[in-house]
Formats: structure tokens, sequence, C-alpha cells
């Protein structure tokens, strides 16, 4: 597997209109986006450092895993997400090795990636997000 760098760092969010402010008018990051990912029941709202980004994420219902997340740790860091050469090939070496993948086929999710997730049981503790750029 080929890890191309650090994609985005995900972060849950209670509410993008009351947080998004800080990211967008004090820090001054480019928006690049806000999208909503039904698959995941999230609203996203990305914005690009220059090397890597920051992905807020709000829950769209009470059944997102987002909601249970805040439920259980309050609005905090949620996932790293690595970039991949090859989302395919990386699941299935990741699966060779035991590692506890989310979903074994990827899934579309923001800006049209191709992404899964490590089980932070497998990885010491963090959500890992791995994601294949489009195209
Ligand atoms: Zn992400």
């Amino acid at each position: 597997m080929k890890i191309k760098g650090i994609e985005h760092i995900g972060i849950a969010v209670n509410s993008l209109v009351d947080d998004a402010p800080f990211w967008k008018h004090v820090l001054g990051l480019n928006h690049s986006g806000t999208e909503a990912v039904e698959s995941e029941k999230v609203t996203t709202d990305i914005y690009d450092t220059g090397r890597g980004k920051i992905e807020l994420l709000e829950a769209m219902d009470e059944d997102s895993t987002i909601a249970k997340f805040i439920e259980k740790h309050g609005a905090d860091v949620h996932h790293i997400c690595f970039e991949v050469d090859d989302i395919h090939k990386a699941i299935i070496e990741l699966k060779k090795n035991n590692i506890t993948v989310i979903y074994d086929e990827p899934k579309v999710g923001a800006e049209g990636f191709l992404i899964t997730f490590i089980h932070p049981k497998s990885t010491g503790g963090v959500l890992v997000e791995l994601a294949q750029r489009p195209g």
C-alpha cells in the first residue's frame, strides 16, 4: 500500500453554523466546499490548509455516527485520513494482515473520493480513513 500523505483531518462539530467561522474567518483557511454525504449521514465542510485539509463533520440526524461520537466524546478530532494510490489493493493488504476494515468495498465520500475506514481497535485507538482521489 502506498500512502501519499495526509488528505485531511476529520473533526466532529456540533454545528457548522457556530463552529465553521473559526476555521474560515479566524484561521482564514480556504473553503473548498460544503457537501451532504448521505451514505455517512453527515454534512462535510472542507477547508484546505495548503498541506492537507480540515474536514468539519456535522451529523444529519441522531443515527449518524457523528451524532453518536459527539454523545460519547463531545466535539473532537474524529479521524485522520490518508490518501492512498489504490484503495482496493490497500483493503486486500490490510485484510491479509488481519486489520479490521469497516467497508470491504469502498464507498464514495466527500469530493468523490473512494473511501473506507480502519477500525480503531486495529490502530491503537484512532479511526483512520483511507481515500483514493477520483479519476
Ligand atoms: Zn474524512
